[in-house]
């Protein structure tokens, strides 16, 4: 008995830490290239004082890597701000993100990230940016070494931080599923492609829908065969129906050409990383989680956090489901906003 209820708290605490509060803030920013870069800084300047202030000695090594990149994002923006585009954000932005622009404008740019703490932003910005920090540090308490937006454990892992040359890289895990074709036909309204990360027993479950994913145009990858957690399985056996029978599936039936995997939750360890390695180019993580899986998280909210992360990180690989319609909802938005602020989208990491 004691063990049950010890179980049942321990599910409810793996839930609770991932859990996040559904933020809504809305940007004032324009969707052009040059407030792209000024955004870029605002982001980064919020997520900075954040992080500035966190005390956590255990957490000193992550808050030093985050940190790190911030301020090379800085310096990698900088160049391209102008005074006449502050001068003209300013005329449309109010709260904390005008607090942001009139720092810019009064600082010198060398000195825009070393002279941060004189800025004091305050509102909605900043409670989302302690939500996200959070929402980070609780991931990184729980699982140190093997969640996917925390480390890498082998140099063919990608998680995206790399990708900070305004490259976005739309994935889509856990179909082919009804919304699978939804999601093509907004990809190809808008002459873009994405990644899809399958499940070999979707794949024989829904062979059309399949079929008709392969003659979509875009990518697709592999993502298990069942969503089994790779880091609990013992069984070289049983990794192996994970992580090789799909691509012996879609290779043999499909004639599919894959090159990536995608591990369910980004959960693996070196036996699991190790066969992933055997069997594929590279093992593709991300560093921008949609979170659609959350109830609370309406299209509206998604739409807010993942332009901000993108603007924050300047790029990178965004993670959704085509399992989902909220999911189909939210494109088309995210989509222009992306296009209009100078992001290109790719599909080869
Ligand atoms: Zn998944």
């Amino acid at each position: 008995m004691k063990q049950i209820f010890l179980l049942a708290f321990l599910c409810l605490a793996r839930l609770a830490a991932f859990a996040t509060d559904p933020i809504l803030v809305r940007s004032n920013f324009k969707a052009t290239p040059q407030d792209a870069e000024i955004r870029t800084l605002v982001e980064n300047l919020a997520f900075l004082q954040v992080i500035d202030q966190e005390k956590a000695t255990e957490l000193a090594p992550f808050v030093e890597k985050k940190r790190a990149k911030s301020l090379k994002i800085i310096d990698l923006v900088s160049p391209n701000v102008s005074l006449t585009h502050l001068e003209n954000a300013l005329t449309y932005l109010n709260g904390a993100e005008k607090e942001a622009v009139l720092y810019l404008q009064k600082t010198p740019k060398t000195e825009w990230a070393t002279r941060r703490s004189e800025l004091v932003l305050q509102g909605d910005l900043i409670r989302f940016y302690q939500g996200f920090w959070a929402e980070l540090t609780r991931l990184y308490r729980l699982h140190p070494r093997f969640t996917s937006e925390i480390a890498v454990l082998d140099d063919r892992e990608i998680q995206g931080f790399a990708y900070d040359q305004k490259q976005v890289f739309l994935t889509f895990d856990d179909g082919p599923t009804r919304f699978t074709q939804p999601v093509c036909n907004l990809l190809k309204e808008n002459n873009i492609r994405a990644n899809f990360f399958v499940l070999g027993k979707n794949v024989r479950e829904n062979p059309a829908l399949f079929t008709a994913l392969t003659q979509s145009g875009n990518e697709i990858s592999l993502h298990s065969e069942t969503h089994a957690n790779l880091a609990k399985m013992h069984d070289f056996k049983a990794l192996q129906a994970e992580v090789v029978a799909p691509l012996t599936l879609v290779r043999e039936k499909y004639n599919c050409q894959i090159d990536y995997f995608r591990a369910p939750y980004g959960s693996r360890d070196l036996a699991a990383l190790g066969l992933i390695m055997d069997t594929y180019k590279k093992h593709i993580l991300w560093n921008i989680d949609s979170q659609d899986w959350q109830a609370g998280f309406t299209k509206e909210v998604m739409l807010e956090r993942v332009t901000r992360l993108v603007h924050l990180y300047h790029g990178g690989i965004v993670l959704f489901h085509d399992s989902r319609q909220k999911v189909v909802d939210v494109l088309p938005e995210l989509i222009d906003h992306l296009k209009a602020s100078g992001y290109r989208f790719e599909t080869g990491f």
